[in-house]
Parts: structure tokens; C-alpha cells; sequence
């Protein structure tokens, strides 16, 4: 079992636990099994924050119009170049889309 084959399971894993074959990948493969921590991880916050509500979207812009018309922020575009790097790299984009799905998935059920 290579790494692509692990990571195309690797929901299932996370459910339910693996098999022999893809437990025994785990205990050798670094790369999968910081992935699955970090993937357990992601999903247990992402549960605790599944009772929260959001406040609507006009909150947020309220705030955001509030801080630029007092000079305290910059359009989150310019800050994000401003300070030379970009607002996420894109493997934490991959992980949270990632987890999100497992989740749902958890959920659906
Ligand atoms: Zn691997």
C-alpha cells in the first residue's frame, strides 16, 4: 500500500479505523499518520464548533466597514500583500476542505 492509495481511504480511516494493511502503512508512513493526527485534529474542533452560529455575513461587513473608515484595517487583499505573505497557504485551504468533507460525511450518516 503506497501513500495515494492510504490517502484515498483515509476517511474511512478516520471514522472507523483502518484495516491491517492500511494500519500497518500508518505506524511507517510519517507523512499519512501526521496526516490522519492532523485531520482527527481538525475535525474535533471542527465539531465543537458546529453548535456555534454564526453571525450573518452583514456583521462581519459591518465590522470590517467600521475598522476601514477609522483607518484601522485595510481591504483584507492589500494587508495580506502589505505584510508579504499570503492569507493561507494553500496545503491548510486542502486540509480544512478536506476535513470539512469528512465531517459531513460523518454526519450524513
Ligand atoms: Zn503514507
Amino acid at each position: 500500500m503506497n501513500c495515494a492509495e492510504f490517502q484515498k481511504v483515509l476517511p474511512y480511516i478516520i471514522e472507523s479505523g483502518g484495516n491491517a494493511e492500511e494500519e500497518a502503512h500508518l505506524r511507517e508512513c510519517d507523512v499519512c499518520s501526521d496526516l490522519v493526527q492532523d485531520l482527527r485534529y481538525i475535525a474535533e474542533q471542527a465539531k465543537l464548533l458546529l453548535p456555534m452560529h454564526d453571525p450573518s455575513p452583514k456583521v462581519w461587513d459591518g465590522i470590517q466597514e467600521n475598522l476601514q473608515r477609522e483607518g484601522l484595517a485595510k481591504p483584507a487583499r492589500a494587508r495580506g500583500r502589505l505584510l508579504g505573505f499570503p492569507s493561507l497557504p494553500s496545503l491548510s485551504i486542502f486540509l480544512l476542505l478536506f476535513a470539512a468533507a469528512a465531517v459531513g460525511f460523518g454526519l450524513l450518516k
